[in-house]
């Protein structure tokens, strides 16, 4: 049965396999490899997922959710209409879509996968990935990092030469850079950087701030509406310059319209602070690997695409990064490539990819009495090459205790309370002076992202262990089945009307966006539609979708984007009812 990769992104996800010694992209119902990562509800409770959920973010926004990987791991709650969901349930919803596709497309049905996250994705967040993927009917085995799934794609495309690269990873909303070493048939993840809260999004909003600036509006005034608009105005403008040297930008409210000119310089000095933020990650990545040259950078992610992205890191480095030819896609080949080593799947089978701890796992500790708060006392330090294991010695502090508790923290910071704290264990010892008694304590990280901790007592014999990552906070059978029978509530769409629904949400975008003589056009573009699909004849359903999409994207590239009246619809007098 056909293993799976599957990149689950921010804002888009999907899919590859390995099949015939090469990895093949699969494509979702609407023939697109991008899924983009957004849920929403029908306005009678049916679910729709990917572009068609996309299109409503702005005329829908209380019914739709986008961008909830960036609060995987939380215990927050999103609603869309009266019900909540939580960032595991929305994302399990895109990997069923995915999953679904995958099915149709490929014939046959597919329970397991594997899935890239970001090498910064704490032990919560992994693990949120993990029943996400679980209430989808995705059987996981492992997480891959991006950046190793990127490494591992390029690793098959290049000559096979030693190489060690930085793979700069910018998506829409996390920021991951990794320095890899390919030698032999190994793919060495040396070092991992990253930052959660770095990415497309981020210079959405600074586009958007500088455009209520430069006119004079607060952002914190308008209306949600006008807000997603701004947003999205400026993401569209953002994505047109990594194509042209320069673009308007506008909004149209009430009967005013605001605009501002962007160029490459403004632009780059737009987003200087975010660029800056950029290159301390790269630098912790370098010193972190030890690695004075590198060979290549490989530019991943959307955001990836900037030319001011590219020129930035580029001048950071002696040589021109590689745009790979794909940054939107490199991740899902590489945990494609990497589901077909999982099925032992041909020519691929003897490549290695080790990979390496993405943060410092420790105990919380008191070196004197007088300590009034307990630090780490590091066990598996950031980085660190996976599988790991580490034991050390660790004694009573007052006389006559007679107990020692162990609590394991995950994190960079010095102070234990300041960190994650994934559990506790409590030994129990014979009274005596301080110092004399002690525990041996042994963390053992596998390949799987499972951390188990040992503590143990030589002279009473007494062990306790835990497991901790991987398998804390996944959800019981029990979790699963209840939830997937809250899920299964919601209706979903036949997968044939998608393409139908996808045009009349696009239509409603555009009527939300615009005003005047252009809202007329558009509502008679979208009665003519209807009209189209009242008849339920395909030729005349395929006909109206064809000249209904070319007027909607005359009217994208006329009207929001160049400054131009678009002309008329004209619907056909012709109703074309013959098949
Ligand atoms: P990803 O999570 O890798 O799919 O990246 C998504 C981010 O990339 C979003 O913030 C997009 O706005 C951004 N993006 C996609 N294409 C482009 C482009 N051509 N130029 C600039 N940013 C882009």
């Amino acid at each position: 049965m056909a293993v799976i990769g599957i990149d689950l992104g921010t804002t888009n996800s999907l899919a590859a396999l390995w099949q015939d010694n090469k990895v093949t992209l699969i494509p979702n119902a609407l023939g697109d490899y991008l899924t983009p990562s957004v849920v929403g509800l029908d306005d009678d409770g049916a679910l729709l997922v990917g572009k068609v959920a996309q299109e409503r973010l702005i005329s829908h926004p209380h019914l739709t959710a986008s961008c909830f990987k960036r609060r995987m791991g939380t215990t927050g709650k999103i609603a869309l209409g009266e019900q909540q969901f939580s960032p595991e349930e929305l994302s399990s919803m895109v990997l069923r879509k995915i999953r679904e596709d995958a099915e149709q497309y490929l014939q046959q049905p597919i329970t397991e996968a594997i899935i890239s996250v970001p090498a910064y994705f704490n032990d919560n967040q992994r693990s949120a990935t993990k029943a996400a993927a679980q209430l989808a009917g995705l059987y996981i085995e492992r997480l891959v990092n991006e950046p190793s799934a990127a490494a591992l794609a390029a690793r098959m495309s290049n000559t096979g030469e030693d190489q060690t690269f930085l793979v700069f990873d910018l998506g829409g909303g996390t920021l991951d850079v990794s320095v890899v070493d390919c030698f032999d048939n190994v793919i060495e993840i040396i070092a991992v950087a990253g930052d959660n809260h770095l990415g497309g999004e981020d210079f959405d909003n600074l586009l958007v701030d500088y455009f209520c600036r430069q006119n004079q509006l607060v952002y914190s005034t308008l209306s949600p509406a006008t807000k997603a608009i701004l947003q999205s105005n400026a993401e569209l403008c953002k994505q047109q310059l990594s194509e042209q040297q320069q673009v308007h930008m506008f909004l149209r409210l009430e009967d005013q319209t605001y605009s501002i000119l962007l160029t490459q310089e403004l632009l780059a000095e737009i987003f200087m602070p975010l660029l800056k933020r950029t290159e301390k990650v790269i630098q912790r990545a370098l010193a972190d690997s030890n690695f004075s040259s590198i060979d290549d950078v490989l530019m991943v992610g959307g955001s990836s695409k900037m030319p001011i992205v590219r020129g930035y890191v580029n001048r950071l480095f002696s040589k021109a990064p590689t745009l790979t030819r794909s940054p939107d896609v490199i991740i899902a080949e590489g945990a494609g490539i990497y589901a077909g080593i999982k099925s032992r799947n041909g020519e691929i089978r003897d490549i290695m990819m080790t990979d390496v701890c993405p943060f410092s796992l420790g105990i919380g500790a008191k070196n004197d009495r007088s300590d009034l708060r307990a630090h780490v006392a590091m066990m598996i330090e950031r980085n660190s090459l996976l599988p790991s294991s580490i034991s050390k010695y660790f004694t009573t502090l007052h006389d006559g205790q007679t107990s020692l508790n162990i609590s394991i923290y995950q994190g960079e910071e010095f102070y234990a309370d300041e960190n994650i704290c994934l559990g506790e264990l409590n030994m129990p010892l014979p009274s005596a002076p301080a110092g004399v008694e002690g525990v041996e304590v042994r963390f053992s990280y596998d390949i799987n992202g499972i951390l188990q901790v040992e503590v143990s007592h030589e002279k009473t014999q007494v062990r306790k262990q835990v497991v901790i990552i991987g398998e804390y906070n996944t959800l019981t059978e029990e979790d699963i089945q209840q939830k997937l029978a809250e899920l299964e509530k919601i209706k979903l769409h036949p997968a044939q009307d998608e393409q139908n629904r996808l045009l009349s949400a696009w239509g409603e975008r555009l009527y939300t966006e615009s005003l005047g003589e252009v809202r007329e056009n558009i509502v008679r573009c979208l009665g003519y539609f209807n009209q189209a699909l009242n008849s339920q004849r395909p030729h005349r359903i395929r006909q109206a979708r064809k000249k209904v999409t070319d007027y909607f994207e005359q009217l994208t590239q006329q009207h929001f984007i160049g400054n131009r009246q678009p002309s008329d619809f004209m619907p056909d007098t012709d109703q074309g009812d013959e098949e």
